[in-house]
C-alpha cells in the first residue's frame, strides 16, 4: 500500500503550460492516436476493471480540452463534460477512486498526478462559471487551465484551497503498542477511516 501523499510525486508529468496556448501544437497531439485521455463527467470518472480508463481521442464524447501534460512520450489529456446522469451507473469522485491508486502495480501509482491534476481543474471548471466583477459566463482558454470574461477580460485562475491533515498519536514512536487516532463521517462507506483532516 502507497502512502497517498506520495502518490503525488511519483513518476509525475509534465505539465507543458508551454504548450498551452500553442494550438496547432495541441491539435496535433489530439490528432494522434497515442495520446491518452481521460473523460472527466463534472467532477467524476468512470473506471473500467478497476482501473482508470484512458481511451484514444476518437474514443470520447464531446466537451472541453483540458491538456494534463507530456509523459512517456505522449500527450494526455482530459476531456471534460458536463456532471453524468444519475442513473448512468459506475462513475466515482475522488475519494471513491483512491482505492485503485493505492495498489501496488506501478501503473496504478502512475494514474494519480494525472488524475489529481484533471480532477482538480474539473471541479474549479464546474463551480467557476462567472465573472465576479460583471456576472458574465467565462470562456475557457490556455487548454482549460483559464478562465477569461468575454466582457472585461478578467481572467480566473485556478485556486489552491489551503488544507490540513494530521496524525495524533499515543505511545512510543514506532513502538507495537503505538495508538493513532482516526475518524469518519456518518455518510462514508463502512470500514472507510482518516486522519483528522480539514480546510481552513
Ligand atoms: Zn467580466
Amino acid at each position: 500500500m502507497t502512502a497517498p501523499h506520495t502518490l503525488l510525486t511519483v513518476d509525475a508529468h509534465d505539465r507543458a503550460s508551454v504548450r498551452r496556448r500553442d494550438e496547432a501544437w495541441l491539435e496535433q497531439q489530439w490528432a494522434d492516436p497515442a495520446t491518452r485521455v481521460l473523460v472527466v463527467a463534472g467532477a467524476q470518472v468512470r473506471p473500467r476493471g478497476g482501473r482508470i480508463d484512458w481511451v484514444r481521442p476518437d474514443e470520447t464524447p464531446d466537451g472541453l480540452r483540458v491538456l494534463l501534460g507530456e509523459r512517456d512520450d505522449r500527450a494526455w489529456f482530459a476531456l471534460v463534460t458536463d456532471r453524468p446522469d444519475p442513473d448512468e451507473p459506475g462513475w466515482a469522485g475522488l475519494r471513491d477512486l483512491l482505492p485503485l491508486l493505492a495498489g501496488d502495480a506501478p501503473e496504478s501509482r502512475a494514474d494519480a498526478p494525472l488524475l489529481f491534476h484533471a480532477l482538480g481543474i474539473a471541479e474549479w471548471l464546474a463551480v467557476t462559471r462567472f465573472c465576479p466583477r460583471d456576472g458574465t459566463p467565462l470562456e475557457p482558454r490556455a487548454a482549460g487551465h483559464e478562465l477569461t470574461c468575454p466582457r472585461c477580460g478578467r481572467t480566473q485562475f485556478p485556486r489552491t484551497d489551503a488544507a490540513v491533515i494530521m496524525l495524533v498519536t499515543h505511545g512510543e514512536p514506532g513502538a507495537d503498542d503505538e495508538l493513532c487516532l482516526l475518524g469518519r463521517q456518518r455518510v462514508w462507506p463502512r470500514g472507510r477511516f482518516s486522519t483528522l483532516a480539514g480546510f481552513y
